[in-house]
Formats: C-alpha cells, sequence, structure tokens
C-alpha cells in the first residue's frame, strides 16, 4: 500500500491519500480543503471511496467536491452526521477553504469493521472523546494507523467542543496504546507524523489519560 499525506487548508488538516499500487484503486481519508491537490495526487488511480475521520468541517470540507466528481461512496461514523452541517461553521467554512453542504455517508462506519482496497484492508477502531463518532483506520499489513484528532505528536484532541466528552476520550487512548504495538506509525489529524512507541514514551499528556 501506498501512502500519500497532504496537508490540505488554513488548519493543515493531513488528508491520506491510500493506494493499492497492484489494482491501482484509490482512498481518499479527510479531505478537508485544497480539492485540487488531492485530484492532482490521484491521476493514474481510480478513486474508489472517500472517508472521514470524524464531522469536522476542516476533515469534511471536500466531500462534496470530490463526490460530484468521482461519485464514489462516502464513508463516515454515523454518530457524527449531526457535525456535518452544523450552523456552528457559518463564514468558518470559507476562511478555511471548506464547501458546504457536506452530503450524509453512505455507507456507515462501524467498529471493527474492514475497508478493502485491493489486497490490502483497514480495520475500523471507533475511538470517541473528540466527536462521539471518530473513528481511527488500521492497517496491520502496513503497520499505519490513520488517527484523525485523537492524538497528535506530543499532544491528544481536544474534548472541549461540540460532542466532545474526556472519559470516552480516556477510554479510547487506553484501548488504542493497549491494542498497537509501539512500531505502528501514527498519521495524525494535523500536523507530524509519530509512532505508538514515541508517544508512549514522551507524551506528557498520556500519562494522566491512561491512568
Ligand atoms: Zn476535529
Ligand atoms: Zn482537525
Amino acid at each position: 500500500m501506498l501512502l500519500k499525506v497532504i496537508p490540505v487548508g488554513l488548519l493543515s488538516v493531513n488528508c491520506s491519500v491510500l493506494i493499492d499500487e497492484d489494482s491501482k484503486g484509490a482512498m481518499v481519508i479527510d479531505p478537508g480543503a485544497d480539492a485540487e491537490k488531492i485530484v492532482k495526487s490521484l491521476e493514474g488511480f481510480e478513486l474508489l471511496a472517500i472517508v472521514a475521520t470524524h464531522g469536522h468541517v476542516d476533515h469534511i470540507g471536500q466531500v462534496k467536491t470530490l463526490k460530484e466528481r468521482f461519485n464514489v461512496p462516502f464513508y463516515m461514523h454515523p454518530a457524527d452526521t449531526f457535525l456535518l452541517n452544523d450552523p456552528v461553521w457559518h463564514g468558518f467554512d470559507k476562511q478555511i477553504g471548506a464547501s458546504l453542504p457536506c452530503p450524509l455517508p453512505d455507507v456507515e462506519l462501524k467498529d471493527n469493521m474492514e475497508i478493502r482496497l485491493g489486497k490490502t484492508s483497514l480495520r475500523v477502531l471507533h475511538t470517541p472523546g473528540h466527536t462521539p463518532g471518530l473513528c481511527c483506520l488500521y492497517s496491520e499489513e502496513d503497520k499505519i494507523l490513520i488517527a484523525g484528532d485523537l492524538l497528535f505528536k506530543g499532544g491528544v484532541g481536544r474534548w472541549d467542543l461540540p460532542g466532545g466528552n474526556l472519559e470516552d476520550l480516556k477510554r479510547s487512548l487506553r484501548r488504542v496504546f493497549s491494542e498497537l504495538e509501539d512500531d505502528v506509525l501514527v498519521v495524525c489529524g494535523h500536523y507530524e507524523e509519530t509512532t505508538i512507541g514515541w508517544e508512549r514514551k514522551f507524551n506528557p499528556y498520556l500519562k494522566s489519560m491512561l491512568s
């Protein structure tokens, strides 16, 4: 599996483009802004699915554009649909390069569901806390976790936004750090990549979150 991480928009959301090199099938995760940049990265490949880790506008801002262009299903957890066209984004959407209204998900993500991309498959981990529907996508074979805003290098996701919940966030972090090994690469929702091992050792917030 080939992974391209493309920072998009004013808030530098990490849009992940996953490609199965044999079948040339591709999946886009968190297309928040800069649709043209994302489309360019898909040249030579066939887009099969659009996935959002959660419903915040900086992560879903170009789902509409890509769906209209490629007519492929949009995957998201149903617990976040209330966020998609929340009037709270009004004005902010334009600033960060989002095109609303966002279509509702065609396929509902569920915990432990497998999403296939050619020979590879991604497992859905429903990890609420930052939002009620936040899901990580995990490739067992490549040891890559697409984490959305669950976790950042040296930080954790905010729980004070609409639908956020600290107890859920703690539970989700405990789960991820008990299920995944240290050599798993983590693509965070914003900023740098990290690994489970680095966070286990150096993340100052995790100690209290995991205990
Ligand atoms: Zn978020
Ligand atoms: Zn975000």
